[in-house]
């Protein structure tokens, strides 16, 4: 539950010691549901009665039943699915029009004919405690009868309609567990799923009679029987009509799929079932329906069904095929299926995601039928691990998702020995490559946000949810769970609810501390050869510092030639004897987990030589472009540079990086250039170092080394360049969040900024004598940065000090969005405070200013830290780019200065509708000089206009439209700026850029 997470975590550590020593005998509470329903397609509601026959088998007295009501999740934004959906960086349910959410509209109980007292959970509204008027004592049951009005929400999650397509799920009021550790009632997550009691199901729903149902449980109507048989038909001409012999069946229809405008008469058909937890249905005018049968064990009729759109067509032509393999797989490798039907849907209004629900899975858009078929034959595995097996998957997520994924795993070698999980970006890898599921998991544990397996699912952010509990589990359980043992374990507990310590216990892994440790901790494997000698055949030094005792294998190479030997897992530093090779040959290296067996998160330590010089570093090479880790080489990637600037002109270079995705201590990227009109040695640099230390208060600490060299100005009369060159040494402190899920970042960051202008200038005397003069100068800078990514309001602010030979400058920028609909449309405010308290012939202009633009003496840039395209223009379109600076006033204006200090505030807003334009206006008020009074005043300027946004804070057009009387009497006005076209100024913000391109590609 969310109420207390301190409490939830005390609860779970409590969980955590109560293992083994659990002394209650098992129980479990039956619940029996006969539920009629009518759904109503013109209002989009359901309208119904759900009996519950509730028969006590714990020995406990129980004098309320907690219930859950978790259509009501999608109710109002105080949900604890709402809350989710913005924590994970969703606003779909926060921008949610009132007519678009759904809740329980009526609900009421009567318990054995009587009616009862209920109350709302007092945080979550779609939990009920409903009091009995007696007491239920053990081995007694009760029968309620629960009336009830389901407005149904737009598809947000589970349950929804989108148009006459209705997904029911997670719908009918369901009591909560109640189980040896008590009760368990929980609120609706979309991230996190459920816990149920088994019992059986008598289902009558009634809806239009053209609608086409999917539905747990065994069809007992006749009627509907014989209409989906024609459903059937009609499917399967329609497929020889499309896809004739010999017709690329690859290829999508490339129909509409609208919703027939019927109006017919209902009809009322019946689900029964035994032996399930839960029970979902998916009803569209539009499906199309395929049918198979398979033989498993005894049962030589368990139907296949697969229901779909137009829209995914070509991909789920073969879709009852997929379903028999799974099937049949499962089957085979832990028990055998015990329902009459299993049943797949195609959802066209979700992406890549899939969910199970017993006998019955809704299906996402996918990219291939390869990667449906997989995809399906996970959900099907879900009939086996929750839908038999009934884990807590709520508090347990590992134990469903983790072991479904390892036997996913064990399904898609089998079928698709070559399928590569992310063929998108199958170009960047090539073999001995690490495969992008290992790279993020080895990056999340060398950045240490990595969560333990364990975490309660509300203090996990989504990352760690879905490698944690998918796939960093699978890893586990390919190193602990034995296939047989599964079998046993499968029997013992079918239609049951086993508990982490009733698999540990089957398993005979409750005295092993690797395995707690890599479920129960944020431990880390992390095996390193440390050295190879020679004596008597080879000793090497392993350490495994602060790890996890893991047994693991070494693999000795003589040539073409492998042994293994396998080596009990340790903690700490330890030498292991490796015997001569029997015939005499001498062993080149030695790997530890060759074939990626365990964990290890960093296998770049892994390898030693036993000759050279160089024992352990991987052998190098140079790559073009990038790519993806490979840990037995030492990479560096290369790609042609261009750049282009007013003065350099056209530069040509190479761009050379060791960005292969991974998280990483050392990073490096430089782009030396050749700059084709000034012909002088040009470019940017980054080498950076990054420490992650464990534990401490720090995330990451970043000790890195800028440069960066350009020409600045071009004397067209003398014919030479300026030039300047920027050498930057930084150290940033990233704090680490207290907790994980959190939004909000604090950097704290030092620089030293050293500036190296070199310049022509001629005298005089001399005009045409062209000499050159060096000027240095330093500025440090300390900045302290906010940061909160909450998608409702995210909000920056930073706090920045600058000192220099005689100046120290003192500024504050802040930046909120304040979204007023999704899909990034709202209002950034943005504001700037900046105070000089020293000020004494500094080395460039250091006051504020209102905005930012080039100027032939000198840029405001003093920091240089803009890409400029004409740093020293005042005239032309290079000297239309703005930068952002300072009161940000995003007008041309070189008027207005302050050597003392400046306020700024700036609001722009996107409007309804596709155009990429943002109305702005922005005000700053600050000490300067009057022109009009001629002395130091306090004023006030304004601009106000509309920016053409391209990538919003990267490129950017503004025009004004209107500005403050200052700045239309300037000089610079009214001599250059007269016309609205020299007034429009771009932004092109290549750092902002980059940033972007990062975050796209972190992403991934
Ligand atoms: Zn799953």
């Amino acid at each position: 539950m969310m109420k207390k997470i301190f409490f939830t975590l005390i609860f779970s550590i409590f969980v955590l010691f109560a293992f083994g020593q659990n002394e209650q005998p098992y129980f479990q509470q039956e619940v029996n549901y006969d539920i009629e329903v009518t759904l109503d397609d013109k209002s989009h509601t359901l309208k119904g009665v759900t009996k519950i026959e509730y028969i006590n088998n714990s020995p406990d007295d129980l004098e309320s039943i907690y219930f859950h009501l978790w259509a009501n999740a999608y109710k109002n934004q105080k949900t604890a699915f709402a809350k989710q959906q913005v924590q994970n960086g969703s606003t779909k349910f926060f921008f949610a029009k009132d007519n678009e959410k759904g809740s329980y509209t009526q609900i009421s109980f009567e318990v054995n004919g009587q009616k009862v007292d209920w109350t709302y959970d007092e945080e979550h509204i779609d939990i009920a405690l409903v009091k009995l008027n007696q007491k239920l004592r053990p081995q007694q049951s009760i029968q309620f009868r629960i009336p009830f009005e389901i407005k149904i929400p737009k598809y947000f999650s589970r349950m929804g309609h989108e148009g006459q397509a209705y997904y029911i799920s997670q719908w009918f009021p369901k009591p909560a567990v109640y189980d040896r550790d008590g009760w368990h009632p929980m609120p609706y997550l979309d991230m996190g799923e459920f816990y149920a009691e088994f019992g059986k199901f008598d289902v009558k729903i009634t809806l239009p009679e053209d609608y086409v149902v999917a539905a747990t449980g065994q069809l007992q109507t006749e009627s509907e029987k014989k209409f989906l048989d024609r459903k059937v038909r009609e499917t399967n001409r329609y497929i020889n009509e499309k896809y004739p012999r010999g017709s690329d069946r690859t290829l999508p229809l490339l129909e509409k799929d609208t919703f027939p405008n019927t109006n017919l008469p209902n009809k009322t058909i019946r689900y029964t079932a035994e032996n399930i937890h839960d029970f979902a249905w998916f009803a569209d005018k539009r499906f199309f329906v395929q049918k198979g049968k398979v033989a498993i064990g005894e049962n030589n009729n368990v139907f296949t069904w697969s229901f779909f759109n137009k829209k995914e067509f070509h991909l789920w032509l073969n879709a009852t095929k997929y379903l028999e393999q799974a099937v049949q797989f499962y089957s085979q490798k832990v028990g055998e299926y015990p329902y009459p039907h299993v049943t797949a849907v195609s959802n066209p209004y979700g992406a890549l995601g899939a969910m199970e629900y017993p006998m019955i899975t809704l299906v996402d858009r996918m990219f291939s039928a390869n990667n449906l078929d997989v995809v399906i034959a996970h959900e099907v595995g879900h009939n086996w691990f929750q839908g038999i097996l009934g884990f807590n998957e709520r508090d347990y997520t590992w134990l469903d998702e983790g072991i479904n994924s390892y036997y996913e795993r064990l399904y898609e070698k089998n079928f698709y020995p070559d399928l590569k999980e992310q063929p998108l970006l199958e170009f960047l890898q090539e073999d001995g490559e690490i495969d992008l599921m290992e790279l993020l998991k080895s990056s999340m544990q060398k950045e240490n946000t990595h969560q333990a397996i364990s975490t309660p699912v509300n203090e996990m952010t989504e990352m760690n949810y879905g490698i944690g509990s998918y796939d960093r589990t699978a890893d586990i359980m390919g190193l602990y769970l034995t296939p047989h043992k599964m079998k046993g374990f499968f029997n013992q507990w079918k239609f049951k609810h086993p508990q982490p310590s009733d698999f540990i216990k089957y398993f005979d892994l409750e005295n092993d501390k690797a395995f707690n440790d890599l479920i129960y901790t944020e431990k880390k494997v992390d095996y390193k050869i440390v050295s190879v000698s020679k004596s008597g055949g080879y000793r090497l030094k392993i350490n495994n510092k602060n790890g996890i005792a893991v047994p693991f294998k070494i693999s000795m190479i003589a040539g073409d030639q492998i042994r293994t030997q396998n080596v009990e897992g340790f903690v700490g530093e330890k030498t292991i004897q490796i015997p001569p090779h029997s015939e005499g040959l001498t062993f080149d290296k030695f790997i530890i987990d060759k074939d990626r067996e365990i964990p290890d998160f960093n296998r770049k330590n892994n390898t030693i030589r036993t000759s050279g010089l160089l024992k352990k570093v991987e052998p190098f090479r140079l790559k073009f472009l990038g790519g993806v880790q490979n840990p037995t080489k030492t990479t560096m990637y290369w790609l042609p540079a261009l750049g282009w600037n007013n003065y350099d002109k056209t530069m040509l270079g190479v761009v050379l990086h060791n960005n292969d995705l991974a998280a990483k201590n050392f990073e490096f990227a430089v782009a030396p250039m050749y700059g084709t009109a000034s012909k002088n040695i040009v470019g940017t640099g980054v080498v950076k170092y990054n420490f992650f230390p464990e534990s401490s208060l720090f995330q990451r600490v970043t000790l890195s080394m800028h440069g960066k060299r350009y020409s600045s100005r071009y004397d067209w009369r003398n014919k030479f360049y300026d030039d300047f060159t920027k050498l930057t040494p930084k150290l940033e402190f990233v704090f680490r969040k207290k907790r994980m899920v959190s939004s909000v970042e604090h950097k704290v960051s030092f620089r030293y900024v050293n500036i190296s202008k070199n310049e022509g200038f001629t005298t005089i005397d001399n005009p045409t004598d062209v000499q050159r003069r060096k000027n240095n100068y330093y500025v440090n800078e300390l900045k302290y940065t906010f940061n909160d990514s909450k998608v409702t309001s995210p909000l920056k602010l930073e706090f920045t000090a600058h000192q220099g030979e005689g100046f120290v400058r003192l500024f504050s920028n802040y930046k909120q969005f304040i979204p007023y609909r999704k899909g990034g449309k709202g209002a950034t405010i943005r504001g700037f405070l900046g105070w000089l308290p020293q000020l004494d012939n500094p080395p460039a202009l250091v006051g504020f200013t209102l905005g930012g633009i080039t100027n032939e003496v000198s840029t405001r840039d003093y920091m240089f830290d803009e890409n400029l395209l004409g740093r020293t223009q005042d005239l032309g379109i290079f000297s239309q780019q703005y930068f952002n600076r300072d009161a940000r006033l995003r007008t041309l204006a070189n008027q207005g200065s302050s050597e003392e200090w400046m306020l700024g505030l700036g609001v722009s807003s996107t409007i309804p509708g596709p155009l990429p334009i943002r109305p702005y206006f922005d005000a700053a008020i600050y000490k300067g000089f009057d022109f009009d009074k001629f002395k130091e005043a306090t004023i006030f300027s304004y601009s106000g206009g509309v920016a053409i946004v391209g990538i919003p804070d990267a490129i950017e057009i503004y025009i004004p439209f209107f500005e403050s009387k200052d700045i239309t009497d300037s000089f610079l006005y009214e001599t250059d700026r007269n016309t609205l076209f020299k007034r429009i100024s771009f932004l092109i913000d290549l750092n902002a850029l980059q940033r972007v391109g990062k975050e796209t590609i972190r992403f991934y």
